[in-house]
């Protein structure tokens, strides 16, 4: 059976596995990215060091998600969680070190593709993936490919405005969706209700405010707190109405949430699911499903593997 093996890089870690061609984990393990270090050469030992770990003479090759925008070439551009990963190409270092197929990919396009062939998006014609996390990651598939562009680096769903007048985004635009629906964002907006004068479960269950986070936010909800919920069903509007351009553009099977925000479970879900209803064009939205991603915590591993089996 083939084998490649798949490298999430991440701002903090690098989670790394041998993997089949069914999608199945062989072998795998973290290090550090050591990205603090601030030194390219470091990081590039530490995925060495990953790679070697898990290293088969038979692999047909490497796949490599990582932040930033990606070109066709293998070359990373705009990476803010790697300050020396500009204009630099990520392929050929790798490529030149072990003498196999490399196949470099922005995360969110890795995790897209990753759906498509081994998870939720098994099937489809056409998928868009989500990575809801401190930032919003997006990919697209289109008949079987991800969607490109003139630079291969389409898709950066979470910097599309949703508001031309809105707020500030981390991209340096304003009114992007991210602005709406990333990690901080979803912070705010409990920490500013409950700085209004609402009660909320959540002032005990932190302590301090700025301790509050998404998964208690959920947490919090469970227990039926009205903040919660409200901060959930607000998000998850934002976030259904951007969804409802994307099922009118694109008219996909299925729209997949990831990452650790989707979590937060079925208000999400709900919620967004009503809002595309409510809002995108009537035959495209009645038969688009929005589902949870399907392939757990490893799936950037996963992902990083289906990069090579893609064909
Ligand atoms: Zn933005």
């Amino acid at each position: 059976m083939k084998k490649a093996i798949g490298v999430d890089l991440g701002g903090t870690y690098i989670k790394y596995g041998l993997v089949d061609e069914t999608g199945k984990i062989l072998k795998s393990g973290m290090l550090p990215t050591k990205a603090e270090e601030k030194n390219r050469d470091v990081v590039i030992e530490q995925i060495s060091l990953a790679i070697k770990n898990v290293w088969e003479n038979d692999i047909e090759g490497i796949g490599i998600g990582t932040p930033g925008v990606v070109d066709n070439y293998g070359a990373v551009f705009e990476s803010p969680n790697l300050p020396d990963w500009h204009n630099f190409n990520v392929k050929e270092v790798f490529e030149k070190k072990f003498n196999k197929l490399v196949v470099v990919e922005n995360d969110a396009n890795s995790i897209a593709w990753g759906e498509y062939l081994f998870g939720a998006g098994k099937g489809t014609r056409a998928i868009v993936c989500l990575t809801l996390g401190t930032g919003l990651g997006g990919g697209v598939v289109i008949n079987g490919k991800l969607l490109r562009g003139a630079i291969y680096s389409a898709a950066e769903l979470g910097h599309m405005p949703v508001d031309y007048k809105g707020r500030k985004c981390g991209c340096g635009s304003t009114g992007c969706i991210e602005a709406y629906v990333g990690r901080d964002y979803i912070v705010h907006s409990a920490i500013r209700k409950i700085k209004m004068g609402k009660e909320s479960v959540l002032t005990e269950m932190a302590g301090n405010l700025s301790e509050i986070t998404p998964k208690m936010i959920s947490e919090a909800y469970q227990k039926g707190d009205k903040v919660a919920e409200e901060v959930w069903v607000e998000m998850a509007t934002a976030l259904g109405a951007f969804l409802a351009g994307m099922v009118n553009m694109l008219n996909p099977d299925r729209i997949i949430l990831a990452g650790g925000i989707a979590q937060a479970g079925e208000i999400l879900f709900s919620t967004v699911r009503k809002t595309i209803k409510e809002r995108a064009m009537r035959v495209l939205s009645e038969t688009v499903e929005v589902v949870p991603a399907g392939l757990g915590n490893d799936s950037g591993i996963v992902s990083g593997a289906a990069l090579v089996f893609q064909k």
